[in-house]
């Protein structure tokens, strides 16, 4: 009798276990001490704005390449670390001099992967860049050290939620984290990645990017890009499991889908939206932080913030779930493309 108990339930544990929802998965890894962790680290003074080949985006990298580490993260397979460097030109400023220089600095690659024997040779990307503009002369006489905690402290730290996240309930499809240095220099490391990519870019059927200049409205994730793939339906719905509005780019003129590193996977015809913080237009708090010095960890809505890494990391399990590849949206303008690059 105690031996059937027992079985029984050993059984209902079981039942109990698989039942659990996406949701819930979602409920069980994200967490608002982890996130502010994580902002208040990579927005410190300490690291005087992350700028492209400093000691200090260094140290940036070295805590993104840690943090994966910890949470069993595969590392880069190319390299055995989790970094991938690169020698790059970028411009820097000197006073009030803009010079060229050569640095090296370095993406930050992680791998978890799918667990369906067939859809696990399709990757989701989820990226972000940690890299900022650093330290220099601003409208704010008592402060020089632009702290991106918004742009992009904030990218950042969905795609460690979704790290940690899927490290723990890993998805169907298999997961690339690529976190890129040279942003802020013109997408330099989201372009020397295409171009030197450590998996065959025909195996990564969606970029889900994250950018951001700041929010005005904490009602709504704004997604660039939203209608654009077929994934639209699954990231509406996986946002509003959390209260919160998905809504399209509102400020066309602004050519944010262009001015991130999304655009380098998509210009290669892999599906590439940008999640961001909601805005509805991009004026307000948007620009009174957007590339100021004022963009710190502590001017930040962190019970907004939950809701806003909650609903990318559903989002991302939607699509790395769902039996349907996601593809661009018939007509658009990468469509041809993504039919050249998956011969589809
Ligand atoms: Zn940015």
């Amino acid at each position: 009798m105690r031996q059937i108990t027992s079985l029984v339930i050993l059984l209902l544990a079981t039942i109990a276990l698989q039942a659990q929802t996406d949701k819930e998965k979602v409920l069980a890894t994200v967490n608002v001490n982890t996130i502010k962790g994580h902002i208040y680290f990579l927005a410190d003074d300490a690291l005087k704005g992350r700028e492209t080949g400093t000691p200090e985006n260094k140290i940036a990298a070295a805590y993104l390449a840690n943090t994966l580490r910890s949470y069993g993260v595969k590392p880069n397979p190319k390299t055995g670390d989790y970094y991938q460097e690169a020698t790059l030109q970028v411009r820097y400023r000197d006073g009030e001099e803009v010079k060229t220089k050569t640095v090296k600095s370095q993406n930050v690659i992680g791998i978890v992967e799918g667990t369906d024997p067939k859809l696990k040779d399709e990757y989701i990307i989820y990226s972000a860049h940690y890299d900022h503009v650093g330290v220099h002369k601003s409208n704010n006489p008592n402060d020089s050290i632009f702290n991106g905690a918004r742009d992009n402290a904030v990218g950042t730290t969905t795609v460690l939620s979704m790290a940690e996240n899927l490290a723990k309930y890993p998805t169907k499809r298999s997961a690339l984290f690529i976190l890129f240095t040279g942003e802020e220099k013109g997408l330099l490391g989201s372009k020397y990645y295409v171009e030197n990519p450590v998996l065959p870019l025909n195996q990564m059927v969606y970029c889900f990017n994250s950018d951001n200049a700041g929010y005005n409205d904490t009602s709504l994730a704004t997604i660039i890009g939203l209608p654009r793939t077929t994934a639209e339906k699954n990231i509406k719905e996986s946002v509003a499991a959390f209260g919160l509005k998905a809504v399209e780019d509102p400020s066309p003129e602004q050519g944010l889908f262009d001015r991130s590193d999304n655009v380098s996977f998509a210009a290669k015809g892999i599906p590439a939206p940008t999640f961001s913080l909601g805005f509805d237009s991009f004026a307000g708090d948007v620009t009174k932080y957007y590339h100021q010095p004022g963009d710190e960890a502590n001017t930040l809505d962190y019970d907004y913030l939950l809701k806003f890494f909650q609903a990318y990391v559903l989002s991302g399990r939607s699509i790395a779930n769902d039996s349907k590849t996601p593809f661009w949206t018939a007509g658009d303008k990468y469509e041809a493309s993504g039919k050249a690059l998956y011969k589809n």
